[in-house]
């Protein structure tokens, strides 16, 4: 099973419309995806709440989505956690291998936008990490951040924190600094930043607020020739 979490640091830069992509695009193409909402605030939870579970028996506690996809769901989609609200990591590190065991092929992590409890709990259960990164002018700084957490990540927990890949997202080819930002994201990380970017498209969010991906919402949309070509990359091994 290849297990991947979704990190940056910084907030709104597209970890959890990635995430959610990602696992219902693979989920598309056949394959067995387990998705965990490891943000408290739960938008991944949320933003798959349309999608129609299939009529089979649970896989406890994960919810069936679509057909493939089963969501762990986060417990802060349905209500205010306490401030100190922790995660069971150890739990979740059996629950994955019991994933393994019983045939699922992709472990989706969607993590929070700071490293606490939630955020290392994302990079211990996932042998690889993908940046999803915005294409706009504090990129780098945020970047770099991410980058020096996962140095750290990789001394503490051996086998895990790799950097699998960049992913830009939020792309617009009118916005000069977006051009600018891509070209010195592939200079300073040759071989790390995906050939495919995500386009900046209206039907993510319009998809998202109805409890839906693109792909189920408006699967002609830009952003969804996107994520497909995407996808292609990740499973193919890219970048
Ligand atoms: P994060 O999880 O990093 O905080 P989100 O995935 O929640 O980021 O994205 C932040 C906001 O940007 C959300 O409102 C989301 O719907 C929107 N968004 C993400 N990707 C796109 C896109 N490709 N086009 C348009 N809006 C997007
Ligand atoms: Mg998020």
């Amino acid at each position: 099973m290849r297990s991947l979490a979704l990190a940056n640091q910084k907030g709104g830069v597209g970890k959890t419309t990635t995430a959610v992509h990602l696992a219902h695009g693979l989920a598309i193409r056949g394959e067995r995806v387990a998705l965990f909402d490891l943000d408290p605030q739960g938008n991944a939870t949320v933003s798959l709440q349309g999608l129609t579970a299939e009529e089979k028996p649970e896989f406890d506690p994960l919810r069936s989505v679509q057909p493939g996809l089963w969501l762990l769901g986060s417990p802060g989609a349905e209500r205010t956690l306490d401030r100190h609200a922790g995660v069971d990591v150890e739990k979740l590190k059996v629950l994955s291998r019991e994933l393994e065991e019983s045939g699922f092929q992709w472990l989706i992590v969607d993590c929070p936008p700071r490293m606490d409890h939630w955020g290392w709990a994302g990079l211990q259960l996932c042998s690889e990490v993908i940046v999803p990164v915005q294409a706009e002018f504090f990129a780098m700084h945020g970047l770099s951040q991410m980058l020096s957490t996962l140095e750290q990540a990789r001394r503490d927990f051996p086998g895990r924190g790799r950097l699998l890949g960049v992913l830009p997202t939020l792309v617009d080819w009118q916005e000069p600094v977006c051009q600018e930002v891509i070209e010195d994201l592939r200079s300073n990380l040759a071989g790390s930043v995906y050939e495919n970017v995500i386009l900046r498209d209206s039907h993510v969010v319009e998809a998202s607020s109805h409890g839906q991906t693109v792909f189920s919402y408006n699967s002609m949309s830009k952003a969804a020739f996107c994520f497909v070509e995407w996808i292609r990359e990740v499973v193919d091994g890219g970048p």
